[in-house]
């Protein structure tokens, strides 16, 4: 059972010949990862199939960036968890910062979208994270603890058995400026242990992932923490050689 993740979120950035380009580059690279690593891609929607199909005989996982919160019906641009999954989709991120900011994605909707990919057998990657006016006012800890609370409340802190959290500071989020190892692990440290005082072996099993400019350069240093159980990558996922540098740090 893999205990690392490394999982690369493309954005809006994808077109049929950079697909094929890029996984045919992970698919060629992906066994010389650690043996407890999993990774894992995100491409836009569009081109889950052409994905599902690359990935058919690999060890790559195959995620999603969004979803709607509603099951089906009248919902125009909208795409259900239940439609993710029928493409081969295990993994949905919700609470992307950008989604929470220039979506004006509140906890409750984030809550609600955790929920329906719970609902459709599938794991959310929950996103939480601070701006930097939240660090500066020393708000970090409230904020992230208040973001995995809206999810515990609306869910049950069970539901975090089946989730992985992406602890993402806004200000390190393509930016090219990353938390540095002491502050991410206090962050995940205290993350985990918010979700201890409501269920320790929640707690224990729960993967928590760091994102925020990730590199090859970095990621060796941030995955070497005690409470970083991988990364989520933006910019740094877009080539196959520096996202499998980036997986092959997290031993
Ligand atoms: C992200 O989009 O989740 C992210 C961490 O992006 P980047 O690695 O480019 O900062």
């Amino acid at each position: 059972m893999p205990t690392m993740m490394v999982a690369g979120n493309w954005k809006m950035n994808a077109s049929t010949t950079a697909t094929a380009e890029l996984l045919e580059g992970l698919n060629a690279g992906v066994a010389s990862l650690p043996k407890n690593t999993q990774m894992v891609v995100f491409p836009p929607l569009p081109y889950l199939a052409q994905a599902q199909q690359m990935l058919q005989n690999s060890s790559i996982v195959l995620g999603a960036q969004n979803v709607s919160e509603q099951a089906k019906g009248a919902f125009t641009g909208e795409v259900s968890a239940s439609m993710l999954q029928d493409f081969g989709v295990r993994y949905v991120l919700v609470g992307h910062s950008e989604r929470r900011s220039l979506y004006a994605e509140s906890d409750a909707l984030v809550a609600a979208k955790f929920q329906a990919v719970q609902a459709a057998d599938m794991v959310p990657v929950l996103c939480i994270g601070e701006t930097l006016g939240q660090r500066e006012q020393d708000e970090t800890l409230a904020v992230v603890n208040a973001q995995v609370q809206a999810v515990i409340d609306a869910a049950g802190v069970d539901a975090l058995a089946c989730a992985v959290v992406a602890y993402e500071p806004v200000w390190a989020i393509g930016t090219g400026l990353t938390a540095s190892p002491e502050q991410a692990q206090a962050v995940h440290a205290a993350i985990r242990a918010h979700v201890a005082s409501q269920n320790s072996a929640v707690a224990e099993g729960l993967q928590i992932l760091y994102g925020g400019s990730v590199s090859g350069a970095t990621a060796e240093e941030l995955f070497a923490q005690a409470d970083i159980d991988g990364g989520l990558v933006g910019g740094a996922s877009l080539s196959a050689q520096s996202f499998l540098a980036i997986g092959q740090a997290a031993k």
